[in-house]
């Protein structure tokens, strides 16, 4: 494992307090600060850099301190469906995806953010576990995809609405730089986005949750569920065997009566692993009385799973069947529209992808 990178900070790492005290330091008046930043979050994908006037020594010190940019765009995907999916590199040289998806709202767009590179969970049907985990982001790392998304809405004609933390890594398990770089990112004098409008996935870690119910930020909280029973959760999701079923909904109904968000539930339909009448009816009753939502996704394939399996998504009608299932059950549903499918949109698969033409290259050299 390797810890997160602390040095060199980048301006994204920043808060505005963080930054006026480095220009005190530094013999600056430090009301240049949130100046600076706004600037950095609003700048435009055809202007990048720092366009605000300052002092020419100032401008000089603070551009040897914190070079921008902190992160390059390795690659970038767009679909069909202008689902545009960015290959962020690091400083340290690995990557991390970035998904902005365009709303039915022709102005408006929400953003997918990746909170580690790689990930330690292990579900089973998915690419980003596939490589293992070697990092957690920092705040600044996770701030700089945002500003990335905003600037890539932008030249689409669109604002940036919403960001939800389920690109890749478990964002419980690095809470504290998620937290930082959300405070940034709803902050009225950076990002300017509300509570409302971040949602956190997690999936399950019962101490994350209540760590993010004390935090009392009020964002969204979703939950992956994928199975109602837990000897199939645990199937899917190693983690599922520490924190059953019951566990993790209860740990939701806390966080929902603190925050009075509504928790959306998120289950992948998997061909005949967990697409069955029965388990969309066991579905309802473990959410009866409890007011959340559930979030029905389709499937990408991503090859053969961690343990050598082969997972196909649900066909449309037994989606369709499962969907009116749990509705006639009184749970309120909805189908996600698959995004971007023609591009490798599951979480992971690009970085793979852009890894496997790598290594191909490598060996094509040697
Ligand atoms: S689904 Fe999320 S938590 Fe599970 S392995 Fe993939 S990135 Fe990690």
């Amino acid at each position: 494992m390797t810890s997160t990178p602390t040095t060199p900070r980048s301006l994204p790492d920043l808060s505005a307090e963080e930054l006026g005290e480095w220009m005190e330091r530094e013999g600056f008046n430090a009301v240049h600060a949130p100046r600076v930043l706004r600037k950095l979050y609003d700048a435009s994908e055809e202007a990048p850099g720092l366009h605000v006037r300052l002092p020419a020594r100032l401008a000089e010190r603070l551009h040897a301190a914190f070079p921008l940019p902190s992160a390059s765009l390795a690659r970038r995907q767009v679909a069909a469906d202008g689902t545009c999916k960015l290959l962020l590199r690091l400083r340290d040289g690995r990557t991390v995806e970035s998904v902005l998806m365009p709303d039915f709202h022709p102005t408006r767009a929400a953003g997918c953010i990746s909170s580690q590179v790689g990930c330690a969970m292990g579900c089973d049907f998915c690419a980003t576990t596939q490589t293992g985990f070697e990092r957690n982001l920092t705040a600044g790392e996770i701030v700089e995809q945002f500003i990335q998304l905003r600037r890539v809405a932008r030249s689409a004609r669109r604002t940036l609405r919403t960001v939800v933390f389920m690109g890749m890594g478990e964002p419980m398990l690095n809470l504290r730089n998620v937290l930082t770089a959300v405070r940034r990112i709803a902050d009225p004098a950076l990002g300017a986005l509300g509570w409302r409008q971040v949602t956190i996935s997690t999936v399950g870690i019962v101490p994350g949750i209540e760590r993010l119910r004390e935090a009392g930020l009020g964002v969204h909280l979703a939950l992956s569920l994928h199975a109602p029973d837990d000897e199939t959760r645990a199937d899917l999701l190693p983690m599922g065997r520490r924190f059953d079923v019951q566990d993790v909904l209860a740990a939701a109904d806390r966080y929902q009566a603190s925050s009075r968000r509504i928790t959306t539930i998120q289950y992948c339909l998997l061909a005949g692993v967990n697409d069955s009448m029965a388990q969309a009816r066991d579905l309802s009753r473990l959410l009866a009385g409890r007011h959340m939502h559930v979030n029905l996704l389709r499937y990408s394939p991503t090859g053969l799973s961690l343990r050598g399996r082969s997972y196909a998504p649900s066909s449309l009608e037994r989606t369709e069947a499962f969907l009116a299932a749990l509705r006639a059950h009184g749970t309120v549903a909805h189908l996600r529209r698959a995004r971007g499918p023609d591009i490798d949109a599951a979480c992971g698969q690009l970085r793979r992808r852009e890894a496997g033409e790598n290594a191909d290259a490598a060996s094509a050299i040697a």
